[in-house]
């Protein structure tokens, strides 16, 4: 620090004579909450810009009080400006900040879309507001790192040393982290001023926003990777389902094709670790497979063999095509079909309802039979 700087409150007398100017008020005024004892104690001050007025800087750095030489310009939104003095090593510093903020925004965005995709699609068991916690916690981190570090002596800042922040309905003040500087600003211009007890942090609202929309979409994503999972078992005790690890559902035995059989359950997509223990304490399955998002899927357990297989049905007015059938192949017990089943274990609505169906379209069933025998019979009498 150039001077030492006398306490604030023996700054009134050495105010200028305007200080009885309506609407500009001294320092000595009261001040919201315990003023620090002094201005080296001070993180900084706050000088209010007075109604009518305008604020004038000294031709000292804003960051350390030595010289200045480098002009830079402190505008707001919709507020003042003021042109205020850096020392090249301060200016260096203060016009970086832009820059460091840009970057960091940039890799909160990754880091927030990252962790969000990932948290969805390895742990789809966590809560959904656990998950938006984790990835908008994480779109904050490079944010936090920043934030976290404090000026280095003789430096009172690492990014801008003074800026404006609205105050009141149309009030603006500036903010500085030298509270010495903030002084010569105060008697300079005769505005009223006070000093900050604590480090005054710009927050970095872009981040903050940037946080809160990769927190917000962590819904849309898991709407978006949802995936519909249908768990049969043809065991003759209930079984429980754990997906991941944890407790998902109760599949109650079932033998015949029934619409209502099983269990019905979204899952989001992505590889999911799918366990099925009997009641009796079998572990009727134990797989780890890829649910991909769009499409439905089966899990299957069964003591003796059973056979699914696809039906497609054919709606429209030039349509009298009958039901195309496709086997699902492969060992199970988890089985990834072809599409979005719209009849679970029932067969479509028959053609002759086409009528109702202005639209027209195609129609997926997922059947049930007996291997070998069920498809053919099925075949010959697709609406028994
Ligand atoms: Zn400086
Ligand atoms: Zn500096």
């Amino acid at each position: 620090m150039a001077e030492a700087a006398p306490p604030a409150t023996t700054l009134a007398p050495q105010l200028p004579e305007d200080q009885s100017v309506p609407g500009r008020a001294v320092a000595g005024d009261p001040v919201p909450g315990p003023p620090p004892a002094s201005e080296e104690a001070a993180a900084g001050a706050l000088v209010h810009l007075p109604p009518e007025g305008a604020l004038l800087a000294p031709s000292l750095c804003a960051c350390c009080l030595e010289p200045g030489g480098e002009s830079h310009r402190v505008e707001a939104t919709g507020g003042p400006t003021l042109l205020i003095q850096y020392c090249p090593a301060c200016h260096e510093h203060a016009s970086a900040a832009r820059t460091r903020w840009l970057a960091v925004s940039f890799a909160s965005l990754l880091l927030g879309l990252a962790t969000a995709a990932s948290v969805v699609l390895a742990f789809g068991a966590l809560e959904p507001w656990q998950q938006s916690l984790v990835a908008g916690g994480a779109a904050l981190l490079p944010a936090l790192a920043l934030l976290g570090r404090g000026p280095r002596h003789p430096h009172t800042a690492r990014g801008p040393a003074a800026w404006w922040r609205p105050q009141g309905s149309h009030g603006w003040s500036l903010v500085a982290t030298h509270a010495g500087w903030a002084r010569h600003v105060a008697e300079a211009s005769g505005a009223r001023w006070e000093l900050l007890e604590k480090r005054a942090v710009r927050w970095p609202w872009p981040v903050l926003a940037l946080a809160t929309l990769v927190a917000l979409g962590v819904p849309a994503a898991r709407g978006l990777l949802g995936v519909d999972l249908r768990v049969l078992n043809h065991h003759e005790v209930s079984a429980v389902l754990i997906v991941d690890g944890r407790h998902s559902g109760e599949v109650h035995p079932s033998s015949a094709e029934s619409p209502a059989a099983g269990l019905q359950l979204r899952l989001v997509a992505g590889r999911r670790h799918l366990q099925l223990m009997g009641k009796d304490g079998r572990v009727l399955a134990d797989t780890t497979g890829s649910l991909q998002p769009g499409v439905d899927h089966l899990l299957a357990v069964s003591p003796e063999p059973v056979c699914f297989w696809i039906e497609r049905t054919s709606y429209g007015r030039a349509s009298t095509d009958r039901p195309t059938r496709e086997p699902l192949l492969g060992p199970g017990p988890l089985w990834r079909l072809p599409g979005v089943v719209d009849s679970w274990f029932a067969p479509n609505p028959p053609s002759s309802d086409a009528d109702s169906r202005s639209s027209g379209g195609l129609l997926l069933a997922l059947r049930q039979g007996r291997c070998a025998s069920e498809p053919a019979q099925a075949l010959a009498d697709p609406n028994p």
